[in-house]
């Protein structure tokens, strides 16, 4: 009887997951389990790593994918801990022979598959969290181009524009007989109070929130919306659940693919399809710098002067004084989420105006974020601050611009900024 376990990572769904696929196709029994890493109640900076909002998302996408389990005679094992000892006690109590889960080349995730393989562990990781796939590349990704439009030009160039997805297995192996029971301590129920109004958790409202998205063709008008700042539509809000893998980001193209086959290309679409590109280059530079990326001074060599006390509570608690940026802070306290355009502009509010650690900035994004995606995240913090691969160098921006550009009437400060 071959046992195996798949260990579903940010890659919480069914279809197009080719990783659990070949774990179903292997296994006689397969044991699927979600570990609530004991990380995440860490904190480095005084606040926890994942904040209401992302758990509240979080628990909604788990509790689909325990049902959809379930449909087809399975279940979700839910354990708490840290992921390396939970699995490696899991794998004696089940007698797995090894576990399937999908790879994630940041350091934390990197060293928990380490610890594993280091006692004996045979983990089979597969990459699926791309919208390409690295291996139709004209190049190796340890050489890939370090400057974003270089990259673009190459795919284009090869014609690359998304992997195919696959179908969700048709049959899903059953259970062993004896398993240890869920625990989920560390993970809060759904709570109303922090339910985000545009994202609830979950591959069946993924599919739900794409259908309607192309349904009302707002792929078409996304380009000249897409720097917007307030409502639903302005952009694709496919974010949350790209980031828990509620949907794969192929999916997501093959979809949009579809639509321009129906309803015609146009500068919507091809920009929806440059933004997730953007999504996969901040992954694949992974590959290429690795450890590099989580230096205080990144890929520059230059320090950074780790000061974020006491201006940072003033920064995150949208209390600078500059109107706009404390209406973003407040805005991303209050929702867990924030328009692209905001994010650039608190991000380089604080790191060029406020002079903070980056690093500080990003902790609280992180904390925050119901979309927080390790390689968006720190691609992008690294980006404004001038320490990734920006051969400008860095981005500030002139937030008295930025407010006169993006709200000049007012509209987003008084709604974010007006006592609730
Ligand atoms: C400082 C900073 C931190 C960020 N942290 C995250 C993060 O943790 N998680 C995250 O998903 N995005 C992050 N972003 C990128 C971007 O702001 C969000 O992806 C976007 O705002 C999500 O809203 P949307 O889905 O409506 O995006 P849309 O504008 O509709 O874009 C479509 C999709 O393209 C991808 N995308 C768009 N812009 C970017 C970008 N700049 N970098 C990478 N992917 C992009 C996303 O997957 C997004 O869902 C960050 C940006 C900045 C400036």
């Amino acid at each position: 009887m071959t046992v195996i376990i798949y260990w579903f990572r940010n890659d919480l769904r069914l279809a197009d997951n080719p990783a659990f696929v070949e774990a179903c196709l292997k296994a006689d029994q397969l044991v699927p389990v979600y570990v609530h890493d004991s990380k995440e109640q860490e904190s480095v900076y005084g606040f926890e790593r994942q904040g209401p909002y992302r758990q509240t998302f979080l628990r909604a996408s788990l509790d689909d994918l325990k049902a959809q389990l379930q449909v087809q005679g399975s279940d979700l094992l839910e354990l708490s801990g840290k992921s390396a000892e939970v699995l490696l006690q899991l794998v004696k109590d089940t007698a797995a022979i090894a576990i399937y889960c999908e790879q994630i080349e940041a350091p934390e995730e990197i060293e928990q598959v380490q610890i594993l393989q280091e006692q004996g562990v045979d983990v089979e990781e597969f990459w699926q969290s791309s919208m390409l796939d690295p291996q139709d590349f004209p190049f190796v990704l340890e050489k890939m181009p370090d400057v974003f439009t270089a990259f673009r030009r190459e795919v284009e160039r090869a014609q690359l524009k998304f992997a195919q997805p696959i179908d969700a297995p048709k049959q899903i192996p059953m259970l062993p007989a004896v398993l240890p029971r869920s625990s989920t301590l560390s993970c809060n129920p759904q709570s109303e109070s922090h339910l985000h109004p545009f994202f609830l958790g979950g591959a069946t409202a993924a599919q739900a929130h794409l259908s309607q998205y192309l349904k009302r063709r707002l792929p078409d008008s996304y380009k000249e919306t897409r720097n917007q700042l307030i409502g639903r539509d302005y952009s694709s809000k496919f974010s949350a659940w790209l980031a828990l893998g509620c949907i794969s980001a192929r999916n997501i193209a093959a979809q949009i693919n579809e639509y321009e086959n129906r309803y015609g290309a146009n500068d919507g679409t091809y920009w929806l399809w440059f933004e997730l590109l953007w999504r996969d280059y901040f992954r694949f530079i992974h590959f290429k710098y690795g450890q590099k990326l989580y230096r205080a001074s990144g890929l520059t060599g230059v320090p950074v002067k780790p000061s974020y006390a006491p201006s940072f509570e003033q920064w995150r608690s949208g209390t600078t004084g500059t109107a706009l940026v404390d209406t973003g802070m407040r805005e991303l306290h209050q929702s867990g989420y924030l328009s692209n355009r905001m994010r650039q502009i608190v991000a380089s509010y604080w790191i060029y105006d406020m002079k903070g650690d980056w690093r500080a900035g990003a902790a609280w994004f992180e904390s925050q974020l119901i979309d927080y995606d390790v390689y968006s995240n720190q691609g992008n913090w690294l980006y404004i601050a001038g320490r990734g691969t920006d051969p400008r160098g860095g981005r500030p921006f002139n937030v008295a611009k930025q407010t006169q550009d993006h709200d000049p009437k007012e509209i987003y400060r008084k709604l974010w900024l007006s006592p609730q």
